[in-house]
């Protein structure tokens, strides 16, 4: 059962609740009165990654702390909150590959998947392997993990948040749209899903990209916009840029994704650009 269908018909209470008062700056009254209860459940679930997708999240200051305020209880993460194991949650945001060395972790996203409504792939590490598809063990404590997955590579994912790491703004609107398609309006949820569609699509596309899959998905569409960032992102150089555009030398390539987790318009959707204005309002409205 996909995403839409699988949160439409869980919990058709939700839908009776009132609406959240975040689609239209009009509606948008008494955010101070909305009651807690009306939150969703979100978790940080660190597996082998960097951290820099918790920082970005951090990253998003004022607009983090009116998502905690008004809209989510964060109810599980190694650092913000004093909680051993993972709780059931409506939206599980999850950051780096999984090590299959270590059966805790393969373990841990496991019951990930089984407690959570909705589980996102935080980055480039937890979408396509990103770097950790390099490691080969040999970090002085832990020698033995040598071999990291894509969380796609063992769970079934909903929504993949592409980029090493993600901007903030891109994590925020993730999570409101969430929030959205779970507790909102007929109208609001038509938008959220909207905005959530390429992202959907992106998890459904599968845990491998690369330089191919940009001149497939970007240059051979004219969606190129000559900025660089997949040479500069490519970490064994397969990657030039001349003369304003990108080539690649395929069989230097790793396939580690990088590049098109880095490009600005590897998940551009014209259903996301048709909708914009109505999505920053919507946006705009939340925060
Ligand atoms: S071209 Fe470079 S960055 Fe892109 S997938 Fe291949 S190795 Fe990774
Ligand atoms: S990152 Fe994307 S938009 Fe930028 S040069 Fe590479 S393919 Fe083009």
């Amino acid at each position: 059962m996909g995403l839409l269908s699988r949160i439409f018909g869980k919990d058709v209470s939700r839908e009776q609740q009132p609406s959240a008062g975040v689609v239209k700056t009009t509606e948008v009254t008494k955010k101070e009165d909305k009651p807690v209860a009306d939150k969703i459940t979100a978790g940080h679930v660190h597996m082998s990654g960097c951290t820099g997708c918790l920082v970005a999240v951090a990253d998003n200051y004022g607009g983090l702390l009116t998502l905690l305020d008004k809209y989510v209880d964060y109810v599980y993460d190694l650092t913000l909150a004093d909680v051993r194991h993972i709780p059931k949650m409506d939206v599980a945001l999850v950051e780096g590959s999984v090590c299959i060395n270590d059966k805790l972790s393969v373990e841990e996203i496991k019951q990930t998947r089984e407690k959570s409504a909705i589980v996102v792939a935080v980055g480039g590490c937890a979408c396509y392997g990103n770097i950790t598809r390099f490691a080969r063990g040999g970090q002085q404590n832990q020698p033995k993990h040598e071999a990291f997955l894509p969380i796609g590579d063992l769970i079934n994912v909903d929504v993949y948040i592409p980029g090493c790491a993600p901007t903030p703004q891109l994590i925020r609107n993730v999570c409101v749209m969430a929030y959205l398609l779970l507790k909102g309006t007929k109208e609001q949820k038509e938008l959220a899903g909207a905005y959530l569609k390429p992202l959907m699509n992106l998890a459904k596309r599968g845990t491998t990209a690369c330089f191919c899959d940009l001149m497939t998905d970007v240059i051979n569409q004219g969606l190129c916009i000559g900025c660089g960032t997949c040479a500069a992102a490519c970490p064994v150089r397969a990657i030039t840029h001349e003369y304003g555009r990108p080539q690649g030398q395929r069989d230097l390539c790793v396939k580690c994704g990088a590049c098109y987790t880095q490009c600005p318009r590897s998940f551009l959707n014209m259903d996301v650009i048709k909708n914009f204005e109505s999505i920053q309002e919507l946006i705009k409205g939340a925060l």
